[in-house]
């Protein structure tokens, strides 16, 4: 991931699709038909979920493999190091090798719902010790990504210490671990990821670093509440009154959602001076949205006009989700 960042032009940007393994076998069909449509959007990098405690290693590590290997797409495997044990990340860092993927997103991980108490394992008690750990056992063979807050990390549901200042020194701490990359949490307020981005520059170990701000379509208003809430992200209240004359209407909300999320992306590439080159969908393993999003999008719509050797966007942007 980072020398493919590194390649790109001055002007280029880049997008890239998160999703997570499906539970059954036609989903996972489904997922990859999906796959191949949305490949012709050109993203950079896609990346696979890791359920909490390391629950679906088998599946994410099956998927990942697919991506990077029958897909032919740079992939990137979320790995979670709390609640786990060390035989789980050992083996799928092997996996990861064996099957190609170079890059992995090192998280800590939150502690599975049904625990109600909950202490981090001996080995690792936050993302950095995970990063150090791939550095000290791979060297640089796997380019690693963090996670970053544009709201502040909450734990629970104790909001009172949310406050991005109060996380930096863990981040930088990633970052001085090895970490290549950041990809946000998702937020639909665009000033809070701007005043992030400005305060990441204002630390001279962060300022060079290369800051994806995650986005989340929005497809129906039950979705887009649950992950707000589930977040912790603040809601503008210009995006909240124009969802609200539609909320039981689906494809008006989708479409609105559209409109939103294509004015936050504008919003971001003025204000920053294009400093912010690659943009993450959270797909939530659908392609209508996100394809829509980009094509909508004057800043990011000459990407997936570049020519691919898969079938056209339009494929993507058509299909039924
Ligand atoms: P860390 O970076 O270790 O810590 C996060 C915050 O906790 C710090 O910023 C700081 O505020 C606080 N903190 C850390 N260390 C200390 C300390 N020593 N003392 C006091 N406070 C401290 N979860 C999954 O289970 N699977 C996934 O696939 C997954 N993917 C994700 C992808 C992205 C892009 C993001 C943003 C999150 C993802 N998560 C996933 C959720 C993530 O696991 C949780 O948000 C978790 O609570 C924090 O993980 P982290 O890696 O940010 O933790």
């Amino acid at each position: 991931v980072k020398e493919k960042i590194q390649s790109l032009g001055p002007n280029d940007k880049f997008i890239s699709f998160e999703f997570f393994p499906p539970k059954t076998d036609s989903g996972l069909r489904n997922l990859l038909a999906r796959l191949n449509r949305m490949s012709a959007l050109n993203p950079l990098f896609v990346t696979v979920t890791w359920g909490a405690g390391g629950s679906t290693s088998v599946k994410s590590l099956d998927l990942a493999a697919t991506f990077q290997n029958d897909l032919g797409l740079t992939t990137v495997l979320h790995l979670t190091c709390t609640n786990t044990n060390k035989e789980i990340i050992d083996e799928a860092l092997k996996k990861a090798k064996e099957n190609g993927i170079r890059n992995i997103l090192a998280l800590r991980g939150d502690p599975p719902r049904a625990e109600e108490y909950w202490t981090p394992n001996c080995d690792f008690n936050g993302a950095v010790d995970l990063v150090k750990y791939i550095k000290q056992e791979y060297g640089d063979y796997f380019c690693v990504g963090v996670a970053g807050y544009p709201e502040g990390h909450v734990d629970g549901s104790d909001t009172s210490f949310q406050d991005p200042n109060k996380d930096i020194p863990y981040l930088i701490e990633k970052i001085e671990a090895g970490a290549d990359f950041i990809i946000t949490q998702l937020f639909y307020d665009s000033e809070k990821f701007i005043a992030y981005e400005q305060l990441l520059a204002s630390y001279p170990q962060l300022k060079n670093i290369t800051l994806i701000p995650g986005l989340m379509p929005i497809t129906t208003y039950k979705v887009f509440t649950r992950a707000s809430k589930l977040s912790h992200a603040t809601i503008p209240p210009e995006i909240f009154e124009k969802l609200q004359n539609s909320i039981n209407d689906d494809d008006a909300v989708k479409n609105l959602g559209v409109d939103i999320l294509t004015d936050i992306i504008d919003n971001i590439n003025t204000k920053t001076n294009g400093r912010i080159k690659g943009y993450h969908f959270y797909s939530l393993n659908l392609e209508k949205a996100v394809a829509s999003i980009i094509d909508k999008s004057k800043v990011l719509r000459p990407i997936m006009e570049l020519p691919t050797n898969n079938i056209t966007r339009d494929d993507a942007i058509l299909s039924d989700s």
